[in-house]
């Protein structure tokens, strides 16, 4: 008999994502470019189960219950537009191709165009929560036709992880919109991270703490309503984990340099094209790029004389370092807010229609910025879907009224250390520029009339002026 599903591309991902299915009773027909791969698969983690493997796409093709539903698990880019020309010319009408790579956006837009005119459908698939999330259940963002997804809700609903109040799976909205949202997602991501690594180098820096006591405050955090997640976990582990040669702290030794795939960038490039205003994911993005210059850093250091550090009270253990738990949680908050607006305006132009509530729920189990965090974004999207910015939600309000001096006290004590903390930083500007009635771009506006007669408005009566501001 024929089987439910196949997929191409046995990366990790492919991998998990099948075995997932299979466990879920969904036999499939697997795929790989190069074949041996898919035959060590076979005699290995896919042995004695519905998994059979095709030497080529036809043979898949041929494989599968119609309509077919293909899942692509390969490398985003140029290698998911051969798939989909080399795979095209076995499809019939009615068939349905998921990418559930990282792939950019746009072009997802254009691959849903392309293969819809084609009468295929197309879903393109934002996956989270990396090889263990894609085996016991990640959190998946499809986008494109409706009709198309709910070809494949009864597989999606069970292979996802599930939360107290359902899987976390749901229908994103047309086109490009599911890779949108997971790329929004890993922006998000990237925040948090650098946050995390913030307070880290605090700890360490400016009150001296060693691996195993960081470790102990990130699991106090992790207890708690406003952090626990699954970064702050892991954290916690990476931070205790030894080096099994010597057995002192392996994160110590790991190169400071953080790499980055695109998304962040992609993130960044969306907000700006939007008018999204995005400080703290901005940050975060920067701040790989300028641990990427090791050895410029390492010159610049003997010229521009690294700071003599002095000590500062940020806190104690007992109490979760608390100004730096403050920093940490505004940031968090910020990072999912700027997330949030970059996705709203995005639901406006793109006419994406997202539904925010949806997006809340879906993150919060199996992907990698999973936090009780979420629960509480969920509830403030759920009581005003038409909220213009988190930090307007009542819990959220109160938030940054109890840890707002806690974040200004660590950014100053950091910056007289000569600590960068851009993302604590950017967070405070953030912070303090949105809750500023009157800011200064009056003297721009005057400035931009000056030169270049750019006119400006008034407070005062209606319409757009200029000045001979030369005379
Ligand atoms: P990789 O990104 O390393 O992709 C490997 C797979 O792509 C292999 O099966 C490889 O085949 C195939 N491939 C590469 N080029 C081509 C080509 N030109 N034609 C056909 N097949 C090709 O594997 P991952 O499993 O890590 O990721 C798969 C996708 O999922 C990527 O888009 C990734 O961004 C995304 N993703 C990854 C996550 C992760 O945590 N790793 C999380 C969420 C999404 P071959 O064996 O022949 O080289």
């Amino acid at each position: 008999s024929k089987a439910h599903f196949g997929l191409v591309g046995l990366g990790v991902m492919g991998e998990n994502l099948v075995l997932n299915a299979e466990r879920n009773g969904f036999s499939s027909v697997v795929y790989n470019r190069t074949y041996s791969k898919t035959e060590s698969f076979l005699l290995g983690r896919g042995l004695g189960k519905s998994i059979s493997g095709a030497k080529d796409l036809k043979e898949l093709v041929n494989k599968l219950e119609r309509p077919r539903r293909i899942l692509m698990m390969v490398k985003a880019g140029p290698a998911t537009d051969a798939v989909i020309s080399q795979i095209s010319p076995y499809l019939e009408e009615g068939d349905l191709l998921i990418d559930g790579g990282n792939a950019l956006f746009s072009d997802t837009e254009r691959r849903v165009e392309e293969l819809e005119s084609k009468s295929f459908g197309y879903i393109g698939m934002g996956v989270s929560g990396g090889a263990k999330g894609a085996l016991e259940g990640p959190s998946m963002m499809p986008g494109g036709t409706k009709s198309s997804y709910e070809s494949v809700e009864q597989l999606l609903t069970k292979m996802a992880a599930q939360v107290d109040d359902g899987p976390c799976v749901s229908y994103i909205g047309p086109g490009g919109s599911g890779h949108f949202v997971k790329t929004v997602h890993n922006g998000i991501e990237y925040g948090i991270e650098q946050i995390l690594a913030e307070s880290y180098d605090l700890m360490k820096r400016m009150c001296g703490m060693t691996g195993d006591q960081m470790a102990d405050v990130f699991a106090y955090w992790n207890s708690t309503e406003e952090l626990s997640s699954y970064l702050v976990e892991i954290t916690e582990t990476c931070l205790r984990t030894k080096d099994s040669v010597d057995g002192t702290d392996l994160v110590e030794k790991i190169m400071d340099k953080a790499g980055q795939k695109g998304t962040g960038l992609w993130t960044v490039i969306s907000a700006l094209e939007l008018g999204a205003s995005v400080p703290t994911i901005y940050a975060s993005l920067n701040a790989r790029v300028m641990s990427s210059l090791k050895s410029q850093r390492v010159y610049a250091s003997t010229l521009l004389k690294e700071p003599l550090i002095g000590s500062y009270e940020l806190g104690t253990p007992s109490d979760g370092m608390s100004p730096i738990m403050d920093a940490v949680v505004l940031s968090t908050i910020a990072s999912y807010a700027q997330g949030m607006e970059i996705m709203r305006i995005a639901s406006h132009e793109y006419n994406y229609d997202l539904h925010m509530p949806s997006i809340a729920q879906i993150w919060k189990g199996g992907c990698i910025i999973r936090s009780r965090l979420l629960v509480h974004i969920q509830n403030a999207f759920q009581k005003d879907p038409q909220l213009k910015n988190l930090l307007l939600d009542s819990w959220f309000l109160n938030q940054v009224d109890k840890r707002i001096a806690g974040l200004a006290k660590v950014v100053s004590y950091a910056s007289q250390a000569g600590i960068p903390v851009p993302c604590f930083s950017s967070t405070l500007d953030y912070i303090n520029s949105y809750r500023t009635s009157r800011l200064p771009q009056n003297l721009v506006q005057a400035m931009r009339d000056c030169f270049g007669s750019h006119t400006y408005e008034r407070t005062d009566k209606e319409g757009f002026f200029h000045t001979e501001w030369l005379n």
